[in-house]
């Protein structure tokens, strides 16, 4: 893409109501746009990001059999009552509004309640199962606080997946499959390395849970780790019995600040009880589902890499979910110069690189101020400077290493890796 073609401008000052730092960074670097607290819109390089982030949880949800699926954002509330979680004492997270035909509606926080309701429809038989379905989706949750960008909004994408199972034993199979589809989620966004797994005490409803949290600054949770032994503990279960059975010490354990950037939940047979939704078993017996719960925040997740993949000059993205691999900057008023890095974009887009190309009328300072602030994991600059340095300047956005490479070795350059 051409630069002068994107709509979105950087800005030096981020609204100065906005005091999160990915949301300062993606708001002045033109991928996001506030609309209100914990309210923001994915401009074109943002949603390229989303989209990015989006094909990694698809492939690793398909790779488990999980099927692809949609469903409304607006909801009944007599789907939420039979287990009371219409209830805003309950559930303190709910918008909700009239139809002006009468009735009450919510926007879906979360979609247990109306999947379950739906499977009525689908699943009788032990031969239905097991059914695992996810979606991406708009979650609405009225939050009381939304201070920290995209990490805590009162609407996000969240990737929400649901397993129905006939026993504990398909259950528990599938459970497994989706921790270890998790840990390659978060190891190909980049954040592998700093993601835990941590157990949890469930919600009123369920029967235990797991927490995928991240080492984040910004983020809210607290847990204790130990790197070498691969051992997380969450706050709300850290305690002698604990570290007892883990057979570690205090002493062994170091205190970081994470963002929860999963969370799965098992809820046994329970909510499928309430709800009615049962099958008929090998004997013909009425038995009731299994039901699993296994959210992603698709952007929070974008959040959490904004803080922690950036430094001073802007942001920094990996490989595999920056919406450019490479930014193309082309300086002075040589035609021959110009020429040279039209040339080079052509072949790179030929070649399937994703490439931004700053064809913009600007000097050096403002277009090398501009790509460090968004943050592509290569720059090249094809400049006269660059020509007597013996080619064209790749820098490296992450390590700052620079290269000089022959135009013509520029493609191989890139597909070698
Ligand atoms: P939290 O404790 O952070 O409020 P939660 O327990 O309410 O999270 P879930 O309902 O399990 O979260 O949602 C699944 C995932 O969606 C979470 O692990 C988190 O990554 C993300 N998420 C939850 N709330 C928000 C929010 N307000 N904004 C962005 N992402 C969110
Ligand atoms: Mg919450």
């Amino acid at each position: 893409m051409k630069q002068s073609a994107l709509f979105t401008k950087t800005r030096k000052e981020a609204p100065s109501d906005e005091t999160s730092k990915n949301a300062q960074l993606l708001i002045r670097a033109g991928y996001i746009n506030k609309e209100m607290a914990g309210v923001y819109d994915l401009l074109p390089l943002g949603m390229k990001v989303v989209e990015n982030i989006k094909s990694i949880v698809r492939e690793e949800m398909n790779a488990i059999s999980g099927q692809e699926f949609i469903m409304s954002s607006l909801q009944t509330k007599e789907v939420w009552t039979p287990t009371n979680r219409w209830d805003d004492d309950v559930v303190d997270v709910w918008f909700k509004s009239d139809l002006k035909a009468g009735g009450e509606i919510g926007f879906g926080w979360s979609h247990e309640e109306p999947i379950v309701e739906m499977m009525k429809n689908h699943v009788n038989s032990y031969k239905d199962l097991p059914v695992n379905v996810y979606q991406f989706q708009n979650k609405f949750r009225n939050e009381l606080r939304a201070k920290s960008g995209l990490m805590r909004g009162r609407e996000f994408v969240m990737k929400d997946m649901y397993s129905f199972s006939k026993d504990a034993e398909q259950h528990e199979l599938f459970y497994q499959k989706t921790i270890e589809a998790y840990h390659r989620c978060y190891q190909r966004l980049g954040i592998g390395e700093d993601t835990f797994i941590t157990f949890a005490a469930g919600g009123a409803f369920t029967e235990f849970s797991h927490e995928f949290q991240t080492i984040c600054e910004a983020g809210e949770d607290e847990i204790y780790i130990n790197r070498e032994k691969g051992i997380a503990i969450n706050e709300e279960v850290y305690n002698e019995k604990t570290l007892k059975e883990l057979g570690i010490t205090e002493d062994d354990l170091e205190k970081v600040t994470t963002a929860e950037v999963g969370n799965i939940f098992n809820f046994g047979t329970q909510k499928c009880e309430e709800m009615n939704l049962f099958f008929n078993d090998e004997q013909g017996k009425q038995t009731p589902i299994h039901l699993g719960s296994y959210g992603i925040g698709i952007t929070r997740v974008m959040g959490v890499i904004a803080e922690n993949m950036s430094d001073e000059k802007g942001l920094v993205w990996p490989e595999e979910i920056a919406p450019f691999t490479i930014h193309l900057l082309t300086f002075g008023k040589n035609e021959n110069i110009f020429r040279e890095a039209e040339n080079l974009y052509h072949d790179l887009k030929k070649a399937g690189i994703e490439v931004l190309f700053d064809d913009r009328d600007l000097g050096p300072g403002q277009k090398l101020n501009d790509a460090d602030l968004m943050g592509m994991p290569y720059r090249i600059v094809v400049s006269e400077k660059a020509a007597e340095n013996g080619g064209v300047e790749i820098t490296h956005r992450n390590s700052g290493e620079v290269e000089y490479v022959d135009p013509a070795r520029v493609i191989a350059y890139f597909m070698e890796g």
